[in-house]
């Protein structure tokens, strides 16, 4: 009876949470970068994650995403264990089939764009929807189209990406990943390769995306964007998170040394 309720418990926790690690462990070598980390986030919720350069931020991401192989723990998404299955109480790598499907469903927006250079901004866009989903050509250029409206950038269908800008080409590699109909959408320092004048058009793109609900993990030194649009900010320094809570408590409340040191170096 016991089991069964704890089993409705944390089904329930589950159903409100779109990710959720538990104990995470991450090591390169004998360098341990994630070190029992707990992170969650809501359906719909925007969570920013901050913290030094070397604290873990991106390996945490691609943890999310499965690019990394984990030493420990268990990562969630959606309620389904990410990369790993359990056999006689023993966790066993995923099949590429499933891990495929789960990377299918989650939008990665790298600091480098990652554009097929040979590919129009529109061929980039339906690539994947076509080859990976399998869904109907016409119906997957719509789409395309309205994205690259959303992304402002409905002239610039037929342009290859060597004649776009830095910024521009970052948003045609958002619209790429929305394409995917994806239910989260992680950015891992997505503006940082811009010049200061292009990560203004980027992080409108990413507010707007926020404002319309989708539930994002943002990792990001722009803590304009992290003060402003994130509904929960995590602070990370030395492979843990050392605090979370909504960004008035970390930007101007936080009673955590390692917090106001970081945020005074940055701020
Ligand atoms: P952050 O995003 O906070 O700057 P990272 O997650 O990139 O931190 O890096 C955390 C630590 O992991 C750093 O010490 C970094 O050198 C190390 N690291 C990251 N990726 C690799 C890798 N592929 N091989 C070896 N060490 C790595």
């Amino acid at each position: 009876m016991e089991d069964v309720q704890q089993t409705a418990a944390s089904e329930a926790q589950t159903a409100t949470h779109m990710v959720r690690t538990e104990q995470l462990v991450k090591c390169f070598g004998s360098n341990v970068v994630l070190d029992g980390v707990d992170f969650t986030v809501d359906r719909g919720q925007v969570v920013v994650v901050i913290g030094p350069s070397g604290s873990g931020k991106t390996t945490l991401l691609r943890c999310l995403n499965h690019l990394e192989k984990i030493d420990g723990g268990r990562i969630y998404i959606d309620g389904q264990l990410v990369g790993y299955r359990e056999k006689n109480g023993k966790l066993i790598e995923d099949s590429e089939a499933n891990i495929a499907l789960m990377r299918s469903q989650v939008g990665f927006v790298f600091q480098r764009f990652n554009l097929f250079a040979h590919k129009t901004a529109l061929q980039n866009i339906i690539e994947a929807p076509i080859q990976v989903q399998h869904r109907p050509k016409d119906e997957v250029i719509e789409q395309a189209h309205e994205l690259l409206r959303k992304v402002g950038l409905s002239e610039k269908a037929d342009a290859y990406p060597h004649r776009l800008s830095g910024g521009q080409q970052q948003r045609v590699a958002i619209a790429r990943a929305l394409a995917m109909n994806p239910k989260l959408m992680l950015f891992d320092e997505a503006t940082s390769a811009l010049d200061p004048e292009l990560v203004g058009e980027v992080l409108a793109v990413m507010r707007q995306l926020a404002e319309e609900g989708m539930t994002m993990v943002v990792v990001t030194h722009e803590m304009g964007f992290a003060r402003d649009v994130a509904d929960h900010v995590v602070f990370m320094d030395k492979a843990q998170i050392v605090e979370q809570g909504p960004p008035q408590q970390i930007f101007n409340d936080t009673q955590n040394e390692r917090t106001r040191k970081f945020l005074g170096r940055v701020l």
